[in-house]
């Protein structure tokens, strides 16, 4: 067995040990936390050089600013298609299951506050974009500012000539430097995945898990069903761009078993970044691809926050016109794409939908008990949506790069 494989099989053993430690020992596996916070830290450790070091290092090989251009305007287009492909599957599915139908909840009129959510709104989202302190977007875990900044840094420094050269072959090797660096990280991840899992269905214990799992068990087999549809709309794309789709989800593996486990699809870009290498994407792609799919692209958040906008509305006894099941369509896809790579901060943009078709917004209080579970399995599509975007823009841009050799 070759060592990704065997990381592989320990990874899954320490998943599975983790949720079965969990559910029989209870709540005294949650001093077990610690462990995987360290895992998580270590891992957003590499966060900020790794992005910085990525992107000039994956868009300056692109060399001239129309092949950058060719590239983002795919990883674009994909994004926002995917984005509304997710959304649209979570509104039909809930359409079709109709998970909240027959509560017959009347709203109690009193507020649900939901820390942050009055960040959301899209001129903060386009504000956030540009950061006037670089150090202190780093210090908040802003990634867009800096992914701009070192953009624009990388095409500079593509258009400086024999000046750059060296500069840019500096960076490649901080690159690589880092990447070694990840995978010694990479063999924490059996323990700290255990520790994760452990730590939080021990919280719960296994009856605590399956109470609040039964409490809106079809939502919660509404929103399974949905991200399981996408799962495999996207596997179809893998087909598409020339990879075959269960050796590229094996290969993936990794990375949807730590984004299980850490519910944050930013701490588990180094693994990502990993696994699509290893799968066969070229390297400057992953570079380019992955972290600006990590900022943005958030197919399973969206595709969760549309179904529960539906489920919400279907509670309070709310018909949603067709135009309105747009707007759900359409602003979910926004919300996705404004929500952080980090656990359950989908559930505060959630508000951005809610607010534009003028649902309640307590509603938010009969999911939230549910969410850092459906966090775990909408964070895992989010990270398999980029692998397979990665994949796509790597056959995209391979075949105009050839052609423009030819
Ligand atoms: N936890 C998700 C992620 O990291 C974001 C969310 O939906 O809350 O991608």
């Amino acid at each position: 067995m070759h060592a990704p494989d065997r990381l592989l099989v320990a990874i899954l053993v320490g998943a599975v040990a983790g949720v079965a430690a969990g559910w029989w020992f209870g709540p005294v596996m949650v001093g077990w936390g610690w462990l995987g916070d360290l895992f998580l830290d270590a891992l957003k450790m590499t966060i900020l050089p790794l992005v910085i070091t990525a992107i000039i290092s994956g868009v300056a090989p692109l060399g001239a600013a129309h092949s950058v251009g060719r590239a983002s305007a795919i990883t674009g287009v994909f994004i926002v298609a995917s984005t509304l492909v997710a959304t649209t599957t979570g509104v039909i599915i809930a359409g079709i299951i109709e998970p909240g139908a027959g509560a017959g909840h009347q709203s109690p009129g009193s507020a649900v506050t939901v820390a942050g959510a009055s960040d959301t709104s899209l001129e903060s989202l386009v504000r956030t974009i540009i950061s006037p302190n670089l150090v202190s977007a780093a210090a908040d875990g802003q990634i867009l500012p800096i992914m701009l900044f070192a953009l624009l840094l990388a095409l500079a420094l593509a258009g400086s000539g024999p000046r750059g050269k060296p500069v840019i072959e500096l960076v490649e090797g901080l690159n690589e430097a880092l990447m070694r660096l990840i995978g010694w990280i990479l063999y924490l991840s059996p323990v700290g995945i255990f520790a994760l899992l452990a730590a939080r269905f021990g919280e719960l214990g296994g009856e605590g898990f399956w109470r609040e799992v039964t409490s809106v068990g079809r939502y919660v087999v509404t929103v399974g069903a949905g991200l399981g549809v996408h799962f495999f709309t996207l596997a179809g794309l893998v087909t598409l761009a020339g990879f075959a789709p269960h050796r590229y989800a094996m290969t993936f593996l990794r990375a949807l078993v730590t984004a299980f486990g850490t519910g944050s699809s930013a701490a588990t870009l180094p693994v990502a970044m990993d696994c699509a290498v290893q799968a066969g994407v070229r390297a400057h792609i992953v570079r380019f691809v992955l972290p600006l799919g990590t900022a943005l692209n958030r197919n399973g958040t969206a595709l969760y926050q549309a179904t529960a906008a539906i489920f919400i509305a279907q509670v309070y006894g709310i018909d949603l016109s067709l135009t309105q099941q747009g707007s759900v369509i359409v602003t979910a896809a926004l919300a996705g794409i404004s929500t952080a790579g980090v656990p359950q901060h989908g559930i505060v943009t959630l508000m951005i939908v809610l607010t534009a078709v003028h649902l309640p917004a307590e509603g938010i209080g009969l999911i939230v008990a549910v969410d850092w579970f459906l966090d775990r399995c909408r964070t895992t599509i989010n990270v398999w949506s980029n692998g397979v975007g990665s994949a796509l823009v790597d056959r995209l841009t391979g075949a105009a790069d050839r052609a423009a050799s030819a």
